[in-house]
């Protein structure tokens, strides 16, 4: 498998730059040019990558500089900062949260206001410590209020985080609440219900649990999590 690493992102871009390459190289052999000759194994994977595709292993800053000043919904008016993610690119953990609040727009970083304290308590309960995962939202700019994010802003935001995903290939992914579950698992299912049993994403097991800014509001809730979180440490110690 023939790997790209390009900060160009948009893989129908790359499809038709290796298919003008192809048709433009090939032009030249047989308008016999001399000077230009690629060697007959460079036409050959070049053909090959123009029919079964680019694999394109992109980097989480190939996406960040894709996502740029990003405009593409209506709360790029109200934020102060994006919120991309923070944490190793090679995590075997990613937490998924909702979407930055105050805190974490002022600082552009996810989970450093209340609710990401009790997440800091969360992950060392799992005898890991936030340097050793990843954490990110379904959404990268703050709703005003700390709303619910809306539906296009969602599908808007999606893509990165999706990208993001496939960039650091982590074995575990926990959503923290509703909209991280139901999102990540394209269901309307309550979090009541999705919670405490591993699904799948795109071959990662996902464990949903309750959102820690919930478990502040509902502490009686925390003995929930723990049991969530006894099981991902289960299974992330047996996949080590
Ligand atoms: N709540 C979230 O869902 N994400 C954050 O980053 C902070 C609070």
């Amino acid at each position: 498998m023939y790997e790209l690493k390009l900060h160009m992102v948009n893989k129908r871009a790359i499809l038709e730059t290796v298919a003008e390459i192809n048709y433009t190289l090939n032009q030249m052999v047989a308008q016999g040019c001399r000077g230009f000759e690629c060697s007959r194994q460079s036409l050959e994977k070049l053909s090959r990558w123009r029919q079964d595709g680019v694999s394109l292993s992109e980097t989480l800053a190939d996406i960040r500089l894709d996502l740029g000043d990003c405009q593409r919904c209506k709360l790029a008016f109200g934020r102060k900062h994006i919120v991309f993610g923070k944490g190793p690119a090679n995590a075997k953990l990613i937490f998924v949260g909702e979407g930055p609040g105050f805190e974490e727009d002022q600082k552009g970083e996810p989970f450093v206001g209340a609710a990401g304290q009790l997440l800091t308590r969360i992950i060392q309960a799992i005898k890991l410590s936030r340097a050793q995962v990843y954490i990110c939202n379904i959404i990268k700019c703050r709703p005003p209020g700390n709303r619910d994010p809306g539906r296009d802003e969602i599908e808007a935001c999606l893509p990165f985080l999706e990208r993001q995903i496939a960039a650091i290939k982590p074995n575990f992914i926990c959503t923290l609440g509703k909209v991280a579950a139901q999102t990540l698992l394209k269901t309307d299912a309550p979090i009541s219900k999705l919670r405490g049993r591993f699904h799948e994403y795109r071959g990662i097991e996902v464990l949903p649990t309750y959102h820690p800014a919930f478990l502040l509001r509902n502490p009686e809730k925390k003995r929930d999590v723990w049991e969530d979180m006894k099981k991902l440490m289960r299974e992330y110690r047996y996949e080590d």
